[in-house]
């Protein structure tokens, strides 16, 4: 900044504006980082061994076989414990799939010192048992869920001939239950700041209205859960299952919108890929990914 014979109203002006202007100009993610400065971890509670990834990703061959992980992320920062899902502890989904390594989803949380009635918010990415099978476990935590998600998973997916679209009716009688007592936030679509700095984001169409999370701040993360299941869908652009085939094209570009929010695919976490607990430091079953 120079100095010189502007008086020291006008040097004050100046300074104004060109700190208006510098905000201005500022990306979002930067301006919001003051609001909080979250810490992100990721929680692997359980693998299933020998998934075959062409479930997971579209074009894969269709003897090719991997371990996924099961994982859970936790925002903390600002007063605040935030889930992003809640992982499955229900009897039923431990005779459909070959499940090891299990930790119920409260017990994982502990590993970073989080106790389960501390979880002030939840985000449930979408309505599937394996991400909202735990809500019950966080009672007192504010469920924070899609209302066009809410409205399906807790009418027409139940209807003659739709199956539940992969929701466990468990679920959905305790969300509704959460619901009337009015500790359930529906959000209205796509690009939404539901806390200071997290806003989730729509249109992948991994089920009727699932969501992906983003964290602001100058390491900005992108929490993609099941809209990319593995890091192979961001490097191929390939497309996860959808809720309908048509929708294969919704998620593709969804994939490439996440990659474009974060401005970098090593910000993208995937909902299965065990590789995010090498990618970012790991101690055990925890990554700190921020
Ligand atoms: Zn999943």
């Amino acid at each position: 900044m120079s100095r010189g014979r502007r008086s020291v109203g006008s040097h004050a002006a100046l300074l104004a504006s060109a700190l208006a202007v510098a905000t201005a100009t500022l990306p979002l993610t930067a301006q919001t980082a003051q609001t909080a400065d979250y810490e992100v971890h990721a929680v692997r509670y359980a693998t299933i061994p020998e998934f075959p990834v062409s479930s997971l990703v579209r074009g894969a061959a269709p003897d090719e076989r991997m371990d996924i992980a099961m994982v859970l992320w936790v925002i903390r920062g600002g007063g605040r414990v935030v889930l992003v899902d809640s992982g499955f502890h229900r009897a039923s989904w431990f005779d459909r799939f070959r499940v090891e390594d299990y930790l119920n989803p409260r017990e994982a949380v502990a590993l970073l010192g989080v106790d389960g009635a501390q979880v002030s918010d939840l985000i449930v990415s979408h309505a599937h048992w394996d991400h909202m099978g735990g809500i019950d476990l966080f009672p007192d935590a504010t469920i924070w869920i899609q209302a066009a998600e809410f409205g399906h998973y807790t009418g027409p997916a139940w209807q003659a001939g739709a199956g539940g679209g992969g929701a466990d009716p468990s679920d959905l009688v305790e969300l509704v239950r959460r619901n009337t007592e009015g500790s359930v936030q529906l959000i209205q679509g796509d690009d939404v700041e539901i806390l200071p700095g997290i806003r989730v984001y729509t249109g992948a169409r991994h089920t009727f209205a699932s969501q992906y999370v983003l964290v602001e701040g100058n390491e900005p993360v992108l929490l993609a859960s099941d809209n990319a299941y593995l890091y192979r869908n961001l490097r191929d652009l390939r497309p996860v299952a959808t809720f309908t085939p048509a929708d294969t094209v919704a998620n593709k570009a969804a994939i490439a919108r996440m990659i474009d929010l974060v401005g970098d695919t090593s910000r993208v976490i995937p909902g299965h890929d065990p590789a995010q607990f090498r990618r970012f430091p790991t101690d055990g079953r925890v990554a700190r990914i921020r």
